[in-house]
């Protein structure tokens, strides 16, 4: 019988371990991750630290060219920092183009470079390689796509949903639950700024705003209706 209870606890504990304790007991769980593209100085000023008091980790896609160099950009210090934090730091190009087009005007040595010389780069800077590479404006193409997975790398789906201008609270929830209704598997959070003068792209109005966006995707997981990965482990989940 001692044996027998040994045996249930291990159980319970292993189903609690995988997160698989949903709510919905036996549901799907879909994979989210905070995904922050461009950038932007503030993402190391206001968002790791505001994903870390929830205890959450973010995907941050820098443009290589920028950090560094580019007002209100990022630096390699502070990517190397946020790295050591457990965010993780993918590629969005060299210099932010549209591959697509790139690939359909024959300038194939032109997005390979977008894609190879970023990635050697961000590994050299960072002391990790990039996994993912994230398409700038979500254009791709049959030809993008070879030259990501020839890199050793992958793209990441263009299906993204951005938050921040224009943010009502409850709008990530129904996202969400809109993305578990239809079974998807990687919810992908994409934000760029957050704050209005922050230089992101349709950036939320204030931190404050930002902070409540987090909060509530914070009480999904408290739930176990969805779990908050990086973008890397969606696949391995
Ligand atoms: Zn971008």
């Amino acid at each position: 019988m001692m044996h027998n209870l040994k045996f249930l606890a291990a159980a319970a504990a292993l189903v609690f371990a995988c997160g698989c304790a949903s709510e919905r007991s036996g549901q799907f769980v879909p994979k989210v991750a905070f995904t922050f593209d461009d950038g932007v100085a503030e993402h190391y000023d206001t968002v790791a630290p505001i994903l870390e008091k929830y205890g959450f980790r973010g995907t941050f896609n820098v443009i290589v060219d920028s950090v560094d160099r580019k007002k209100g950009s990022v630096t390699w210090a502070q990517l190397r920092d946020l790295d050591r934090r457990g965010h993780a730091i993918e590629n969005h190009t060299l210099t932010h183009p549209n591959l697509a087009k790139m690939a359909e005007s024959n300038d194939l040595a032109g997005v390979e470079r977008e894609v190879t010389l970023s990635r050697d780069i961000i590994a050299s800077n960072v002391g990790r390689a990039p996994t993912f590479v994230c398409y700038p404006f979500g254009a791709w193409n049959a030809a993008t796509e070879c030259a990501v997975r020839d890199s050793w790398q992958k793209p990441m789906c263009p299906c993204r949903r951005n938050f921040g201008e224009g943010y009502a609270p409850g709008d990530v929830t129904r996202y969400i639950e809109e993305c578990i209704e239809k079974k998807q598997g990687i919810v992908d959070l994409m934000c760029h700024g957050v704050s209005a003068n922050g230089g992101g792209w349709k950036p939320f109005a204030t931190p404050e705003i930002f902070e409540s966006y987090v909060k509530e995707v914070k009480e999904l997981a408290d739930r176990k209706l969805v779990k908050v990965v990086l973008y890397r482990d969606c696949e391995i989940y």
